[in-house]
C-alpha cells in the first residue's frame, strides 16, 4: 500500500532529527500535569512538519472492548476526527483492529484500496472525505493498547518507509509515555487512598523508630494531644510532651519493643484537654533482614467509655444477682410468712369440720378447704420455682417403694377424675423395680402434676398412666412414664412454650382453666435432675400424651408375688369388664401367679363363659366385676350367679369406683366377698385374691388387706409424752385440739428456754420444736437440750418450720434435732411421728410378769442365785422398751436391715435367757424380715406384744 505521492519540501534527515528529538525530550520529562498539552503539541508539530490534515491518538478503555481518543490534532479547515472525545466501541473498526494487532502499522492510500470485510473502515473514508491514511499500533510490554492515526483529507500522502520509520518510533514514545504517566496515576491514587484511610481513620496510628522517637503518625494520633503531625513526626517524645507523658509513653514503648513481637498494652495518658483517657495499643514490629526492629507500628482505640461501660455493667450484674438473691430470699420469707397462717386455716377448718354443722355450713367448709389447699399449691409452686430459679433444688436420695409411690400419686387424683366422669387407668408393667433410691416426693410431684392437668383438660374420656421399664444400666433403671389424655390437646404452636416458666398454651386456657402456668416448667426441671426428659406429643382436639423418664438407682428388682400364691396353680378367674383396658390391666397384673384367666366384655358373656367351664378343669373359681357395665351392672349379675347352682360358689370380687367405696355391707348383701376401687393397684389386688381365698387374714372393717396398719393399732395403746414448743397461740391451740381429738395431750412451752427446762425434768418420747421463737429459738434450745443429754439419753426432737427453703432440712438436723415437718401441718404425718416414737414404757409393768413366769426355769437351767436371776432378767427388761420402739420403727419404715439386726437382738436374749415364747416368734419375725415380708412382719410383732401384755 505504500506509495509514492507529494511530501513536504525539507531536509529530512535534519529536520527528521529535530522531530524526534524534540519529542523525545519533552516526552522524557513529562508529568500527569502537562502530559496532555506536550501530546498535543507533539501532534501539532508532527502534523505541520509532515503537511497532514489530522492526527487522533485512541487508547483502548480498561474494558477492552471499548477505545477513547486521548488527544487529537487537526489543520485549519479541517474537521477534527471527534467532536466529542468520549468512549467509543472497538467493533465499529473489525477490520482495523485485527490489522493492527498483527502489524505494526497500516497504510490506505485511496478508499478503493479496502478489501471487502472493511466495509465499516470503507464507509468512515468514505463519509469523512479521507484520501490516505497511516494508522500505527500503540503497545506496551508487546500488547496492543492503542493506535495513533495520521489522515490527509485534502489531498494523497505518499508515504515514506523512513517517514513510517520515524512515526513508529514517535508511537513508541507515546506509548511508553502513557504507560509511565498511568502507572504514576495509579500508584498516586493508591497513596492518597492510604492517605485518606490513615488521616481520617479514628484509630490512631503511628510508627516508632525507637523507643522515644516517632517516625509517621496519622491525624488521630497527633490531633489526641491536639498537635499537627508535623510536629510528631521525626520527633523525640521529649522535645514534645510533658515530661510526665513523655516518660509514660516511652516506658510503654520501651515494654512493646521488648516484646520483639505483636503484642497488646493499656495504659492511661492525658488529651490535650487535660483528660487521662484510656488507650488500648497494639502493637507489631516491622524488621529488617536481619531481624532488627525497623519500626514498631502501633494503632491504638479510645477504650475509656468502654471500660465504664464495662463496669456499669459488671455493677449491673453484680446487682441484679444480688436482687436475685434477695428476690430468692424474700420469697422464702414470704413462704414461712404465708404458710404460718395456712397452718392456722387449716387446722381450724378441720377443727371446725369435726364440730356439728349445718349441711350447709359444711358445704362451706369443704369449699374453704378445697381453695386453701389450692392456695397452698400455688405457694409450693412459687417456692419451687424460685428455688429452681436460685438453682437451690436438691433431690433428696432415699430408698422408696416405686409402685406404690406411682399408685399414691395416681389415687390422689382418682375423686377429681371419677367426679367428672372420666376413667383413670394405671398400668406398672411387670419389669418396674420394686424399690429404688431417689426422691419420691419430687416423683410424685411430676405426676400430680402431669395427671391434674390431664383431669383439668380433659372433660370426656379416659386418662392412663402407664410405667414401662426401658432398661438397666448399671443397676440403674430407665423408666418411662406416660400420661395420656383425651382432652382438648395443644395447638402446635404452642406446643413449644408450655414447658417455659408462666407459660400457658394460650391466653384463654387461664381464664377458662386457671393455673400459673409453672407446673410444666417445674416439672420438666425436677425431670432432668431425675437424669431424664420431658416432651409432649398432641393432637389440638383430640388429647395429648405427656411422657418423660427418670433414672433410678434399683435396690430391689421386681420381685413378682409369686411367693404368696403357690396355691393358685389350677385356679381359675374371669373378670368380667366392659372397658378392654381394665381387663388388660387386671390380666396384666395376674401374670406369673398361676391363675389361669379368663375375660368376658360383658354379664351376659360371663354367665356363658361360667356355664360352659362349669364341669371342665377350666370351672371358674373367681370372678372379678364391674360395678358398672353396658349390659347389667355387677351386683345384677352377682344376683343372677347366685340362682345358679354351678355358680354358687364363685368367690366374688367387685371392681368399684371410690364414689361408690364404703357401701360395704351392701356389697356384702349381694354376695362380694370383697371389693377393689379403680384404678387397680396390683398388691391389692393380689393380696384380695389371696384373702378371698383363705390364703391371707382378712383385717379389721370392711375388705381392706393387712398391711402396715396392724402395727398402728399396736401403738393405739399408748399414751403419748408430747411437748410441744411454740411461742404462737394459734398454732399451739390447733397442735393441742388435734392431739385431744386423737385423745393425746401434750406439755406445752412458749420458747426455747422454757423447753429446756421441760426437757430436764420429764421424760418425753416426742418434742415439737418451733425453730423460730423470741427469748431461745428452736436451733439453740436443741444444741443445749443435746450438750446436757450427751450419751445417756437421746430424746427426739422433731422441727416444726414454716420454712421450707432448702437447707432448712439440714439445719435442723445439724443442730441435732431428728426430723422435721413443715407448716402447715401434715396431721397425718404428725401422728405417724408421734406413733413412731412412743416408747412402750407402759408395758414395763406388764414386763415384770416375764420375770414371775420365767426366773424358776431361768434359775434351774443357769443355777444362779435367784437375786442375780432377777437382776439379769430386770436389765432384759429395761432393755425391752428401746428394743421394742426400734423394732416398731424399723416395720413403720420399711427398714429391713434394721428390723433384721434388732430382731435378732430379741432373739439372741430372749433364747439366752429361756423365755422361748418370745424367742421363736423372734425367729419367725427376722426370717420374714430376711424374707421383706413386710405383712408377716408386722403380725409377729403383734404377736410379741400381745404376748407381753
Ligand atoms: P398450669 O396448668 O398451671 O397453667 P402448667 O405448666 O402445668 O401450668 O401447664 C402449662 C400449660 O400447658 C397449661 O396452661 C395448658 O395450656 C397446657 N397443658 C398442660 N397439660 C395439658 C394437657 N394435658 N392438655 C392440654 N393442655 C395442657
Amino acid at each position: 500500500m505504500n506509495g509514492e505521492g507529494n511530501y513536504p519540501n525539507v531536509n529530512y534527515s535534519s529536520g527528521f532529527l529535530k522531530l524526534i528529538h524534540n519529542i523525545f525530550q519533552k516526552f522524557l520529562d513529562v508529568n500527569s500535569n502537562n502530559y496532555q498539552i506536550e501530546l498535543k503539541k507533539s501532534l501539532e508539530e508532527i502534523g505541520l512538519f509532515f503537511d497532514l490534515d489530522r492526527i487522533f491518538i485512541y487508547y483502548f478503555s480498561k474494558d477492552p472492548t471499548f477505545m477513547q481518543i486521548e488527544s487529537q490534532w487537526n489543520k485549519k479547515g479541517i474537521k477534527p476526527k471527534r467532536e466529542i472525545e468520549e468512549e467509543e466501541v472497538v467493533y465499529a473498526f473489525p477490520w482495523l483492529i485485527r490489522q493492527i494487532k498483527n502489524k505494526d502499522f497500516v497504510v490506505v492510500n485511496s478508499v478503493e484500496e479496502f478489501s471487502d470485510e472493511a466495509v465499516f473502515e470503507k464507509e468512515a473514508f468514505l463519509k469523512e472525505g479521507i484520501k490516505t491514511s497511516l494508522i500505527i499500533s500503540l503497545k506496551s510490554e508487546n500488547k496492543l493498547i492503542g493506535f495513533i492515526g495520521y489522515e490527509s483529507l485534502s489531498k494523497p500522502t505518499v508515504w515514506k518507509e523512513e517517514q513510517i520509520e520515524i512515526l513508529i518510533d514517535i508511537s513508541k514514545a507515546f506509548s511508553h509515555t502513557r504507560t509511565r504517566i498511568v502507572k504514576e496515576k495509579t500508584y498516586k491514587k493508591a497513596l492518597s487512598g492510604q492517605a485518606i484511610l490513615l488521616n481520617n481513620s479514628e484509630s490512631q496510628i503511628w510508627a516508632l523508630s525507637n523507643v522515644t522517637s516517632y517516625a509517621a503518625v496519622n491525624e488521630a494520633h497527633a490531633s489526641f494531644f491536639g498537635k499537627k503531625k508535623s510536629d510528631l513526626e521525626y520527633q523525640d517524645l521529649y522535645d514534645i510532651f510533658d515530661i510526665d507523658t513523655a516518660n509514660k509513653l516511652s516506658a510503654s514503648n520501651w515494654e512493646l519493643f521488648q516484646k520483639n513481637e505483636s503484642a497488646k498494652k493499656e495504659i492511661e495518658v492525658r488529651n490535650f484537654k487535660g483528660e487521662n483517657r484510656l488507650l488500648q495499643i497494639k502493637s507489631k514490629p516491622q524488621k529488617d533482614k536481619t531481624g532488627n526492629i525497623k519500626y514498631l507500628i502501633c494503632t491504638a482505640e479510645d477504650i475509656t467509655e468502654q471500660r465504664l461501660a464495662e463496669r456499669e455493667l459488671y455493677k449491673a450484674k453484680e446487682q441484679a444477682e444480688a436482687a436475685n438473691i434477695a428476690k430468692s430470699q424474700f420469697l422464702a420469707n414470704m413462704s414461712h410468712e404465708i404458710r404460718t397462717p395456712m397452718n392456722g386455716i387449716f387446722g381450724f377448718l378441720d377443727l371446725l369440720q369435726s364440730t356439728n354443722l349445718s349441711l350447709e355450713q359444711k358445704d362451706f367448709i369443704r369449699e374453704a378447704k378445697s381453695a386453701s389447699k389450692v392456695l397452698l399449691y400455688i405457694i409450693n409452686d412459687i417456692l419451687d420455682f424460685s428455688k429452681i430459679e436460685a438453682k437451690k433444688l436438691t433431690m433428696e436420695k432415699i430408698r422408696f417403694n416405686l409402685r406404690n409411690t406411682i399408685e399414691d400419686a395416681v389415687s390422689l387424683l382418682v375423686p377429681k377424675a371419677v367426679e367428672k366422669g372420666l376413667e383413670l387407668y394405671t398400668m406398672i408393667s411387670e419389669g418396674v423395680p420394686e424399690e429404688v433410691v431417689g426422691d419420691p416426693s419430687r416423683l410424685r410431684q411430676i405426676l400430680n402434676n402431669l395427671i391434674s392437668n390431664a383431669v383439668k383438660f380433659t372433660n370426656k374420656g379416659e386418662i392412663s398412666v402407664t410405667v414401662d421399664c426401658l432398661k438397666e444400666e448399671n443397676e440403674t433403671a430407665v423408666l418411662n412414664f406416660e400420661v395420656k389424655d383425651t382432652g382438648i390437646g395443644i395447638r402446635k404452636d404452642h406446643i413449644d412454650n408450655i414447658f417455659k416458666s408462666f407459660s400457658q398454651a394460650d391466653t384463654s386456657t387461664t381464664r377458662k382453666y386457671g393455673g400459673t402456668g409453672l407446673g410444666l416448667a417445674i416439672s420438666s426441671e425436677l425431670v432432668k435432675m431425675m437424669g431424664g426428659e420431658i416432651h409432649v406429643e398432641s393432637i389440638f382436639g383430640k388429647g395429648s400424651i405427656f411422657k418423660f423418664d427418670v433414672r433410678l438407682k434399683i435396690v430391689k428388682r421386681a420381685s413378682g408375688q409369686k411367693f404368696a400364691f403357690e396355691k393358685l396353680d389350677g385356679m381359675n378367674i374371669l373378670i368380667v369388664n366392659d372397658d378392654v383396658n381394665n381387663r388388660k390391666i387386671i390380666n396384666s397384673y395376674l401374670q406369673e401367679t398361676g391363675l389361669k384367666v379368663s375375660e368376658a366384655e360383658n354379664g351376659s358373656s360371663a354367665i356363658t363363659t361360667i356355664l360352659s367351664n362349669a364341669s371342665t378343669k377350666n370351672k371358674i373359681n373367681i370372678a372379678i366385676m364391674d360395678y358398672q357395665m353396658n349390659d347389667m351392672s355387677g351386683y345384677e349379675l352377682a344376683n343372677t350367679l347366685k340362682t345358679i347352682p354351678f355358680a354358687k360358689n364363685i368367690k366374688l370380687i367387685l371392681l368399684t369406683s371410690i364414689t361408690q367405696k364404703g357401701n360395704a355391707e351392701t356389697v356384702k348383701e349381694y354376695g362380694f366377698s370383697s371389693y377393689l376401687s379403680k384404678p387397680v393397684r396390683r398388691d391389692d389386688l393380689l393380696a384380695c385374691i389371696a384373702m378371698v381365698l383363705g390364703l391371707k387374714k382378712e383385717n379389721g372393717e370392711g375388705h381392706q388387706v393387712i398391711t402396715k396398719h396392724i402395727v398402728k393399732e399396736v401403738k393405739n395403746a399408748l399414751e403419748p409424752r408430747i411437748l410441744l414448743v411454740e411461742d404462737n397461740k394459734m398454732n399451739r391451740k390447733i397442735v393441742i385440739t388435734m392431739l385431744k381429738s386423737h385423745d393425746m395431750t401434750c406439755d406445752v412451752a412458749v420458747d426455747g428456754s422454757e423447753a429446756l427446762k421441760a426437757v430436764l425434768q420429764k421424760d418425753y418420747d416426742v418434742v415439737f420444736m418451733d425453730c423460730q421463737m423470741p427469748v431461745m429459738d428452736g436451733y439453740e434450745c436443741t444444741s443445749k437440750i443435746r450438750m446436757l443429754e450427751g450419751d445417756k439419753k437421746h430424746t427426739t426432737i422433731i422441727a416444726m418450720t414454716a420454712n421450707a427453703m432448702d437447707g432448712d432440712s439440714e439445719k435442723c438436723i445439724k443442730t441435732g434435732m431428728d426430723d422435721y415437718i413443715s407448716k402447715p401441718i401434715n396431721f397425718n404425718k404428725m401422728f405417724k411421728m408421734i406413733e413412731a416414737n412412743t416408747k412402750t414404757r407402759e408395758c414395763v409393768d406388764d414386763y415384770s410378769k416375764i420375770i414371775d413366769d420365767n426366773i424358776d426355769c431361768f434359775v434351774k437351767t443357769t443355777g444362779l442365785g435367784k437375786d442375780d436371776a432377777k437382776e439379769i432378767l430386770e436389765e432384759y427388761i429395761r432393755c425391752l422398751p428401746d428394743l421394742l420402739s426400734d423394732i416398731s420403727k424399723a416395720i413403720a419404715g420399711n427398714d429391713f436391715d434394721k428390723l433384721a439386726w434388732t430382731t435378732h437382738e430379741l432373739k439372741g436374749s430372749s433364747g439366752t435367757l429361756g423365755i422361748l415364747s418370745i424367742h421363736e416368734l423372734a425367729i419367725k419375725l427376722e426370717q420374714a424380715a430376711l424374707k421383706h415380708e413386710i405383712d408377716e412382719c408386722a403380725r409377729f410383732f403383734a404377736k410379741i406384744k400381745d404376748l407381753l401384755h
